[in-house]
C-alpha cells in the first residue's frame, strides 16, 4: 500500500498574534471546516491530483496541500532545528513563522485554526528527540531496538491516518494517508530510524540530509549544492595558489587532493 503525508500550508503565510500563529486565510478555513469538517479525502484527491468525485469540489481558498514524504523526505530535521531547549529560551518566533509559511503549520489537531507557541514546543520536541538520535548509526542490538521501540512507540500513540483508494493507469490503487504535518513529521521520524539513517547537514548549504548506511559518504543536499561548494573550492585553491602558496598547502586547505588542485591551476593559466 503506498503511503501519503498529508499536510496544507497558507499559500498567504502565517503571522503571530501574541503567542498565536494564525495562517491569512484563518476565515475562509474556517467557514470551510464548518462546512464540510475536516475532507482529508478533498487534500488526498488534490495531491493525486484525481478527479474529485465525492462532492468536494472546491478546497478553502488560499490553501495548497502537498504529501510530507514526497516533497521533503527529511522534513522532520529541518523542523528539529527550531526547537530550542528550555533552559536557553524560547522558541524564535521568526524562525517557526518562516518554517510556517513554507510546510504549513506544526499544530495538535488538525481541525483546530491556528496555533499557539506551546503546542509548536510540545510537537518539535518529540520531533527532536529522534533527530538528535539519528546524529550517529543507532546501534541495533536487540536490548537497544527494544528500548528504542519504546520511546518512538510514545511519539506514535496519536497519529492520524485515513484510508483512501486512487485511480492510476493500470486500475485501482489503495493508500494510507497520515493526516497532518504533526503525525506525518512523527512517521517520517520512527521510519529514518527504522531504515538506519544518519543525519548529517550538507557541507554546503547546512540544510538536514539524511545517508542511510549504504550511502554514508554524502555531503550535499542536492546536485547543485555539490557543485556549488566545487566551485567555491576551486575558487579558493586559484585564490591561495595566487598568494604563493605551494599546491601541498592549497590541497589540505580545500580538502581536494593534489592531482585535481594542480589540474585547477594548470587550467587557469591556459
Ligand atoms: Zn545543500
Amino acid at each position: 500500500m503506498q503511503v501519503a503525508g498529508l499536510a496544507f500550508r497558507d499559500v498567504g503565510g502565517y503571522e503571530w498574534h501574541g503567542n498565536h500563529l494564525r495562517p491569512t486565510h484563518h476565515k475562509e478555513l474556517r467557514d470551510w471546516r464548518a462546512r464540510y469538517g475536516t475532507p482529508w479525502l478533498t487534500y488526498s484527491i488534490v495531491i493525486s491530483g484525481a478527479d474529485a468525485g465525492c462532492g468536494f469540489r472546491s478546497f478553502p481558498e488560499g490553501f495548497e496541500c502537498y504529501d510530507v514524504f514526497q516533497k521533503e523526505p527529511v522534513l522532520f530535521a529541518i523542523a528539529a532545528q527550531l526547537w530550542v531547549p528550555r533552559e536557553k529560551g524560547d522558541l524564535d518566533k521568526k524562525a517557526i513563522m518562516e518554517f510556517a509559511n513554507k510546510w504549513g503549520e506544526i499544530a495538535d489537531d488538525p481541525k483546530e485554526c491556528g496555533s499557539d507557541l506551546q503546542t509548536w514546543y510540545a510537537n518539535l520536541d518529540s520531533i527532536c528527540w529522534i533527530a538528535q538520535k539519528l546524529k550517529q548509526p543507532v546501534p541495533m542490538n536487540p536490548r537497544a531496538a527494544k528500548k528504542m521501540a519504546e520511546q518512538l512507540r510514545s511519539g506514535l500513540l496519536n497519529i492520524n491516518l485515513a484510508c483512501d483508494v486512487i485511480t492510476v493507469p493500470s486500475g485501482l490503487q489503495s493508500r494510507l494517508m497520515v493526516i497532518g504535518l504533526t503525525s506525518s513529521l512523527r512517521v517520517q521520524a520512527t521510519e529514518a530510524v527504522v531504515d538506519g539513517w544518519v543525519l548529517r547537514h550538507c557541507e554546503n548549504c547546512t540544510k538536514p540530509i539524511a545517508a542511510d548506511l549504504s550511502r554514508e559518504d554524502r555531503r550535499y543536499c542536492s546536485d547543485s549544492c555539490r557543485v556549488q561548494a566545487y566551485k567555491k573550492r576551486r575558487r579558493k585553491a586559484l585564490e591561495l595558489d595566487g598568494k604563493g602558496k605551494t599546491i601541498i598547502q592549497i590541497a589540505a586547505a580545500v580538502d581536494t587532493d593534489v592531482k585535481t588542485v594542480r589540474g585547477w591551476i594548470k587550467q587557469q593559466g591556459k
